[in-house]
């Protein structure tokens, strides 16, 4: 038995370039899916929402001349390629999926609406939310956390590539720790910078948990769901 009835799965659009420097490894995506795959053969209800940071971010628009209204359009649209690339690679393991997106691209996907999401989610559709929230200056790790509330998930689990909360950056810091579990006022207070402070003040106000673990390590979306301890726990 799953320990968690219906969850929200944020996954990184960075991580999904894999070994690449730019766009979607073949590899990657398909181990996406799979992991998708081992919860939902659980009888989990998943929705997900994927980021973009593999094709473009908003704060690259500067660089190349752009106002930063616009670079975070050309993000969330860069969300909605992750997403239909995602679509794709569940739909081949014979998951039926729904694409969902924040603004409206009504030839490709269908609008965000939230009561439809629930419905796909009782009946066992995997659902994409597309598009972040549809509105610059904010990231889909605010997105996630916003779904995740409207939708009634039980935890959002935010996979990443690195395996939880630490102290300090580890990858700059040899002696940083990891959380095993962490409160959301201790998170924010301390501004760890793994997720939008936004996201956490959102979840921290709605008591919705959140497990911050590393999405490139195989089976662990499983372990959670089976009640291992992987990752950090915010609550
Ligand atoms: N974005 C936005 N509003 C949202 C969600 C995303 O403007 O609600 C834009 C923003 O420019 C962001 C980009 O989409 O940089 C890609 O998302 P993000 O950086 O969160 O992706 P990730 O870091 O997970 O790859």
């Amino acid at each position: 038995m799953a320990i968690y009835k219906r969850v929200l799965l944020k996954l990184s659009g960075e991580a999904l370039m894999g070994e690449k420097s730019f766009g979607i490894s073949p590899e990657m995506i398909e181990r996406y899916a799979k992991e998708v795959k081992s919860i939902v053969d659980l009888g989990v209800q998943v929705a997900l929402v994927i980021g973009g940071g593999n094709i473009f971010r908003g704060l690259q628009a500067a660089s190349i001349g752009i106002e930063r209204v616009q670079g975070d359009q050309m993000g969330m649209l860069a969300t909605v390629i992750n997403g239909m690339a995602l679509q794709g690679a569940l739909e081949k393991l014979d998951i039926k999926t729904r694409l969902m997106s924040a603004i409206s691209i009504e030839q490709v996907c269908e609008p965000y609406i939230k009561r439809r999401a629930v419905r796909h989610l009782e009946k066992g559709r995997v659902v994409i939310f597309g598009a972040g929230l549809g509105s610059p200056y904010f990231t889909t790790d605010t997105a996630a956390a916003l779904r995740a509330n409207e939708i009634e998930a039980d935890v959002l689990l935010k996979g990443t590539s690195v395996d939880g909360i630490y102290t300090a950056d580890p990858k700059k810091v040899k002696t940083a720790s990891k959380f095993e579990t962490i409160s959301f006022a201790e998170v924010i207070s301390k501004e760890l910078s793994i997720m939008d402070q936004t996201a956490f003040t959102l979840c921290k106000e709605n008591n919705l948990p959140i497990i911050v673990f590393n999405i490139k390590e195989d089976g662990n979306i499983l372990k959670i769901l089976n009640g291992e301890k992987v990752g950090t726990l915010v609550k």
